[in-house]
């Protein structure tokens, strides 16, 4: 089967094809600045990007755009659009509702609208991407795969939070989590590729990327994990505060003479490493700035690492125990020095790691000394081909 894979934001939709036969994507791709003017950025298999400006007024001329490059007769990858099969579409917030990927059919989309409120800013966005390739692409399914469905195994324990009862009875306010596809699929291949026993093993995915989260999954099911009823909870990220004292909220609003929602912009886009280095969101320049000697560069992954390793201890402690560490996304697979930070502070649980093999960026592979009492490894994540076999699975 072809699948085609969308990603839809508000003003961006990221997309591969992927053939599920050979699990390789065809062609992948991105539409920037849609409802702006317009940018298209379609990479065929194994050749050059191309780059195709034109006004994309909405997220239906987008998708236009990228069927057409699809079928395009120089940097098309099929002759036919009858040649995509299904549609799968990440779709961020399922609620409650959601416990699994679905087929999308008006029900559904009913059941998505209702926790928009959940997610203002991506849901509703989500959805336009799915109304798209049903006018444009009749006959063919779409299918729904929730960045919250895998955490949805958590027990009231790790999802409450310490509000009135009511609050979660009217306005589901509880943790749900994120990055459900990405700890699916790594906690899955971890599991086969240490040859642990699915229904009695204890993993810790490390999902660290410019937004970051860390999961406890127990016999493959999620017990408990880092992002809250938004993404904003849990570890420090490039730009996202993660956990701190609420108060903090009332306290800048009052000193900054500023509204609730210019405080949440703040604590969203303005935060994380980005606020503490005043460098940049992203690790690579904070590297670079460390070894120049800024002192808040350093203090900001340390910061990072730090807080990391203490969701690590926490689920350990959640699970009673635990087989395996995993890293991935862009961080955790590449950032030898995070790694090496985070790990460090397990010695006396008789965790060592290989720093010899912990040199390795964006590769498969095992990073703790054959000693070590947990193995850890790096475990690439792959969103786009999860959704795939997601999509491929449903429908057959
Ligand atoms: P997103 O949450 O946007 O998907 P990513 O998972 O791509 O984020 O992670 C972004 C972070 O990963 C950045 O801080 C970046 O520095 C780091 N990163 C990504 N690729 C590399 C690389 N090849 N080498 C070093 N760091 C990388």
């Amino acid at each position: 089967m072809k699948v085609l894979v969308i990603n839809c934001g508000s003003s961006s939709l990221k997309y591969q094809l992927i053939d599920s036969e050979t699990e390789k994507a065809l062609a992948v791709g991105l539409c920037e600045r849609i409802g702006i003017d317009g940018r298209l950025n379609h990479t065929p298999a194994g050749q050059d990007k191309v780059v195709i400006e034109k006004d994309m007024p909405n997220h239906e001329v987008a998708i236009r755009m990228v069927l057409d490059a699809l079928v395009d007769a120089n940097h098309g990858v099929i002759g036919d659009l009858k040649e995509i099969d299904a549609v799968g579409h990440r779709l961020v917030h399922g609620g409650d509702k959601f416990t699994k990927s679905v087929i999308i059919d008006e029900e559904v989309i009913k059941g998505v609208e209702e926790c928009n409120p959940l997610a203002p800013l991506h849901n509703p966005a989500n959805l336009i991407g799915v109304r798209a390739c049903q006018t444009i692409m009749p006959g063919v399914p779409n299918i729904a795969v929730f960045d919250t469905a895998f955490h949805q195994t958590m027990e009231p324990v790790a999802f409450m939070y310490g509000l009135p009862y009511e609050y979660y009875e009217k306005y589901k306010v509880r943790r749900y989590g994120f990055h459900g596809t990405s700890h699916s699929f790594v906690s899955k291949r971890g599991i086969e590729m240490l040859g642990l026993d699915p229904d009695n093993s204890k993993v810790i995915v490390c999902h660290l990327g410019n937004g970051s989260s860390v999961s406890a999954v127990q016999n493959g099911k999620v017990v408990d994990t880092s992002m809250g009823m938004t993404p904003m909870e849990g570890l420090v990220m490039g730009t996202r505060c993660g956990d701190m004292d609420p108060t903090i909220v009332e306290y800048l609003a009052h000193n900054l003479d500023v509204s609730l929602e210019e405080v949440m912009t703040i604590l969203n886009k303005k935060s994380g490493v980005l606020g503490i280095s005043g460098v940049s969101s992203d690790f690579r320049d904070l590297d670079a700035a460390s070894n120049e000697g800024n002192e808040r560069a350093k203090l900001a992954v340390e910061v990072f690492s730090y807080r990391t390793a203490k969701y690590i201890g926490a689920y350990i402690a959640a699970m009673n125990g635990v087989d395996a560490i995993l890293f991935t996304a862009g961080l955790g697979e590449n950032n030898i020095v995070v790694r090496e930070q985070i790990l460090e502070r397990f010695g006396y649980m008789g965790i060592t790691l290989d720093k010899e093999a912990n040199q390795i960026r964006g590769e498969e592979k095992i990073i703790s000394t054959p000693d070590s009492k947990v193995t850890v490894a790096v475990i690439p994540t792959n969103e786009e081909l999860a959704i795939a076999r997601e999509t491929v699975e449903l429908l057959e």
